[in-house]
């Protein structure tokens, strides 16, 4: 007798960690291995405002005083980028959610879609070694937002009031995993797919 049973395969990953953590470096490598869309909301912004669109203008300024985009705005570019990647095998979030209120967007998104969120995971460094990490990226990535030291530790305060919330958030739903985001690339590479790999 044929039975045919439908396999749930998708493998949606959330990145998490503080500007400089090395999230968009390993995201590149991570999309590789598990053939997963990257989606990256700050790389949208950053986009957005290379283009001048409309969005871009408005989180121009917010980007730039590396304050939070508003919520509204945001949710709303990220549901419209996972629409039009509807097919993908997965997706890596990099970038988001930042607060509570996104994160249940988020879930109630995917719900309605019958999918969810499987594991996110914390690359966690201190904020000492980040500061310096960023200013040298600051050299070279023309971004205003890592070119000045108030700006970057503004970056870190609605780190810590806002995202940070969401350790709990994944953590009631036993999903957030930490790993140590010092040494390597590679070796930090390894830490996550090793978390990827105990998953699937
Ligand atoms: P990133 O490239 O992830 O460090 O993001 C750079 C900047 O983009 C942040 O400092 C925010 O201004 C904005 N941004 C990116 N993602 C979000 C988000 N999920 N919510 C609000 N603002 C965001």
């Amino acid at each position: 007798m044929d039975i045919f049973v439908q396999i749930y395969t998708m493998l949606n990953i959330i990145l998490f960690g503080k500007p400089g953590s090395g999230k968009g470096t390993q995201a590149e490598f991570i999309k590789e291995k598990y053939e997963l869309v990257h989606i990256s909301t700050g790389d949208l912004f950053r986009q957005n405002i290379k283009n001048q669109t409309e969005l871009g203008k408005l989180a121009q300024k917010y980007m730039n005083n590396g304050d939070l985009v508003p919520d509204s705005v945001t949710i709303g570019m990220l549901k419209s980028e996972v629409e039009s990647n509807i097919y993908a095998n997965g997706f890596l979030f990099d970038g988001f959610p930042r607060t509570v209120d996104q994160a249940v967007s988020l879930d109630k998104f995917l719900d309605k879609k019958n999918l969810r969120i499987d594991l996110t995971i914390a690359i966690d460094v201190n904020e000492e070694i980040l500061i310096e990490r960023i200013l040298n990226r600051g050299l070279t990535s023309g971004r205003k937002d890592d070119q000045d030291k108030i700006k970057i530790k503004n970056r870190f305060d609605e780190y810590n009031s806002k995202t940070s919330l969401l350790e709990d958030y994944y953590k009631n739903q036993n999903k957030f995993k930490i790993i140590d985001g010092y040494g390597n690339i590679e070796e930090i590479t390894k830490r996550l797919y090793n978390q990827i790999d105990q998953f699937i």
